[in-house]
């Protein structure tokens, strides 16, 4: 019953990270990207208004298993772990893990990582994966860009983050590279309360259609450029 409020009262609270492009940014006074995106085409399909709650991405999850926000969408993946604590709708799209390095920097693979200080944005799957790199030493930013920050500046030896969102931060600092090397197949899912099947089974048959009619897709291509 309490659940069923979250469609009928008109309006769905979508938590977020907006520092994660092309997923979600600030352009001028907007937030915009990918999610920002299928989260309208959603509301539209759904008859509903949204209301974008900017916050850390560590604090998405819990939003949304308090009950605060009604939907996290923030490039999250979908792993094993975050199961636990909330449901996810179907994939709406797929990612890697990338490594960030200087330029002239002697780091030319994955396993070159052994022992090297580490940017990651807290509490990302970016995160967990430095975790299992020996000896290595995590630093954790709450903006992934003020990692890539740190590295420019040389006070890491490089970053881990998502593919697409590693590309944009390399485009926009001068004097760093993305390796070819990618890590884990990573799912990008919405994060519904656990239980909310109705607003879990509603967001999956807006995505469902949203693919079937190639709307997902000229999403992601307005962009990423293939
Ligand atoms: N996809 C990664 C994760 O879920 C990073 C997401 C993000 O930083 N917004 O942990």
């Amino acid at each position: 019953e309490g659940e069923a409020k979250t469609i009928e009262s008109g309006k769905l609270i979508v938590a977020t990270n907006a520092e994660f492009p092309p997923y979600e940014y600030h352009e001028g006074d907007k937030i915009v990207g990918i999610d920002m995106e299928i989260a309208d085409a959603i509301a539209s399909k759904l008859g509903v208004q949204i209301e974008i709650e900017d916050i850390a991405f560590d604090s998405v999850i819990l939003e949304v298993t308090s009950g605060k926000a009604d939907l996290g969408l923030a490039g999250i993946t979908a792993t094993e772990e975050r199961k636990q604590s909330v449901d996810f709708s179907d994939s709406y799209t797929s990612s890697k893990q990338l490594i960030i390095v200087k330029d002239d920097s002697s780091i030319a693979s994955g396993a070159d990582l052994e022992g090297k200080t580490i940017g990651v944005q807290t509490g990302t799957t970016g995160d967990l994966m430095v975790g299992d790199i020996k000896d290595a030493k995590p630093e954790r930013y709450a903006k992934g860009m003020d990692a890539v920050q740190a590295l420019s500046q040389g006070k890491i030896d490089a970053v881990v983050i998502d593919s697409e969102v590693a590309k944009k931060f390399v485009e926009e600092t001068s004097g760093l590279k993305v390796l070819d090397e990618a890590y884990a197949e990573e799912n990008y899912a919405i994060a519904v309360q656990k239980g909310n099947k109705e607003l879990l089974d509603a967001v999956n048959k807006a995505l469902s259609e949203l693919k079937a009619d190639g709307t997902i897709d000229s999403i992601i291509a307005k962009y990423i450029k293939a």
